[in-house]
């Protein structure tokens, strides 16, 4: 070889790093406001000294101790509902106490003393408070409706809701570990907590047998794990002997509101009925917590698949850096996002709802910047049942067959030959 082309090989070489590196450099800055404004958006593994004297507090208060914490029977029989117990471990004004309670007489509340002891960490009005606590702008919401999807037209047969084609939703209870202030589901919550009984769950599986085109079939409320293990282990068992049900999911909050509840007999009755998969509601990244990490690691050791449905809610989520830090969060406890849900007009909840700007650039900052697997799905429920409807972003700027144009993550506008001509 001459020396002359080796040397024309190098600079090539040299060239084609400075490129890179100035494209590195340009890559760099389009992460700098987000490296900044993190610090700012702890998770819940980062307010664990605050997270710690509320639960101190909160067990000082029921004069209990660590091994009852960890009972997820202690925490449902000692939910707050009360404000006199808010009263006595926080310095609330008579007025908003006055609030909660009179908000709490139309619409009941409880909390887990592990999700209230996040609560107060997480600051009071802050994002995990919010979603528990009620507020005076709930009896304020004039407008919004019982049903606004009209599920109750989506019955056919007890206990059922169906949407699609190949899969449907079985209601199990209408019991929670915590009633989010932004239940879609209130007309359903009533006063006292009931599991659906036996009879009507004997329906929908009757249902289910019936119509072979089902193969996903999704248990849930309330919350599907507050059912016993027994009654978890006899549904799960009961879809296992249909031979068309191929994969069975559980929608549940208690790995953001009771981890404790993913006990290892849980597990161990979950390993028996593979394929599973749960979607959980992680909506703020101060809910990623030590303990949440805990039941996820069970869950997958028993074989479960996890995913995320976070719902977009004002001051709770509604900002795209703090979606990009709970995404990250939770592939960090190996959860993945699946949707992101824009919040209905339910009665009550007007407070929480988001334009859906605000959700298509959330999109626009999740897409490129950060990982793929942290990217879900925004979804927009159609009224009336009609189904789940994704929003996003315009990448797609204009389409002439083969002649297409580009937009991409960092809106460069780019035309493109499908066929490789060039234009
Ligand atoms: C959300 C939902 C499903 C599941 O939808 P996927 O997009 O498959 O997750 C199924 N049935 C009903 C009634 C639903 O509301």
């Amino acid at each position: 070889m001459s020396v002359n082309l080796r040397h024309e090989e190098l600079q090539l070489e040299q060239e084609k790093r400075r490129v890179a590196l100035r494209r590195a450099r340009e890559l760099k800055a389009r992460i700098d406001g987000y490296l900044k404004e993190k610090q700012n958006i702890p998770n819940g593994f980062e307010i664990q000294e605050e997270y710690c004297q509320a639960k101190a507090a909160i067990l000082n208060y029921f004069q209990a101790g660590e091994e009852q914490w960890k009972d997820w029977h202690w925490q449902m029989t000692n939910r707050i509902r009360d404000v006199k117990v808010l009263g006595s471990l926080l310095k609330l004004t008579s007025e908003e106490l006055e609030d909660i309670d009179k908000v709490g007489r139309h619409y009941r509340w409880a909390v887990s003393p592990y999700y209230l002891a996040l609560a107060i960490a997480g600051g009071v009005k802050g994002p995990v408070w919010v979603q528990a606590i009620p507020s005076i702008e709930e009896t304020k919401d004039r407008y919004g409706a019982e049903d606004p999807m009209g599920e109750e037209f989506t019955s056919p047969a007890p206990a059922i809701t169906r949407r699609y084609p190949d899969r449907l939703i079985i209601n199990v209870t209408n019991q929670c570990a915590m009633y989010c202030r932004h239940c879609q589901r209130r007309r359903n919550i009533g006063e006292i907590d009931v599991h659906k009984p036996r009879k009507a769950l004997e329906s929908a599986i009757k249902y289910i047998k019936e119509n072979t085109e089902i193969r996903d079939v999704l248990i849930t409320g309330g919350d599907a794990l507050l059912l016993s293990d027994k009654q978890i282990d006899w549904l799960l068992t009961e879809l296992d002997n249909i031979p068309h049900v191929e994969i069975k999911r559980i929608g549940t909050r208690t790995p953001v509101t009771m981890p404790q509840r993913i006990t290892p007999e849980l597990c161990a009755v979950l390993e028996k009925h593979p394929p599973i998969y749960i979607n959980s509601q992680f909506n703020s990244p101060l809910e990623v917590t030590p303990e949440a990490k805990e039941a996820c690691d069970r869950l997958i050791k028993a074989g479960v698949v996890l995913g995320n449905q976070a719902v977009l809610l004002k001051n709770v989520n509604n900002n795209a850096n703090v979606m990009k830090k709970l995404n990250q969060s939770l592939l960090k406890i190996r959860v993945r996002p699946y949707y992101i849900f824009h919040a209905k007009a339910v009665k009550g909840t007007r407070h929480f709802i988001t334009g859906i700007d605000e959700g298509i650039e959330i999109m626009e900052q999740l897409r490129g910047h950060t990982s793929g697997l942290a990217v879900p799905t925004y979804i927009i429920n159609a009224p009336n049942g009609y189904g789940k409807t994704p929003i996003l972003p315009q990448y797609l700027v204009e389409n002439k067959g083969e002649q297409i144009t580009l937009r991409t993550w960092e809106k460069r506008i780019i035309p493109y030959n499908l066929g490789g001509k060039s234009h």
